[in-house]
């Protein structure tokens, strides 16, 4: 274990970008023995090495720059996938729909009948069904 310990000193190791290539080799190995795909398997190879790469590499500034664009377009996609899951999560007590003027998304609780519902970001006052 110490000589690994010793192996790995000045070594990158793991980050954000590095998981998500795992993650989404994971996913491919899956779909590419599921259909055959040797195309699909070939990726996985590189995606897989390109981890090892970054897990080993010693061009620490370089990995952080590449991770910190990914987090960039991650970060930003994390808050939206995150606001979808609320919705399906909720869509039980809840109505959710847009605002006829300023397509604003609207929520209202379910099973209130016919209510006149005011945006909460132009004003714009209408009735909707609940
Ligand atoms: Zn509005």
């Amino acid at each position: 274990m110490n000589g690994f310990r010793n192996f790995m000193v000045g070594r990158y190791g793991t980050d954000q970008l590095t998981v998500a290539l795992l993650i989404v080799g994971m996913i491919l190995t899956f779909i590419g023995n599921a259909f055959n795909l040797y195309l699909i398997t070939m990726i996985t190879y590189v995606i897989f090495f390109a981890c090892i790469y970054r897990l080993m590499s010693k061009n620490i500034l370089a990995r952080q720059k590449e991770n910190n664009k990914f987090l960039q377009y991650w970060n930003p996609s994390k808050t939206w996938l995150k606001a979808k899951y609320n919705v399906i999560k909720s869509s039980k007590d809840y109505k959710y729909f847009k605002c006829p003027n300023c397509k604003q998304e609207l929520r209202v609780p379910r099973g209130k009948g016919k209510i006149a519902v005011t945006c909460k970001k132009c004003g714009t006052k209408f009735i909707q069904k609940s």
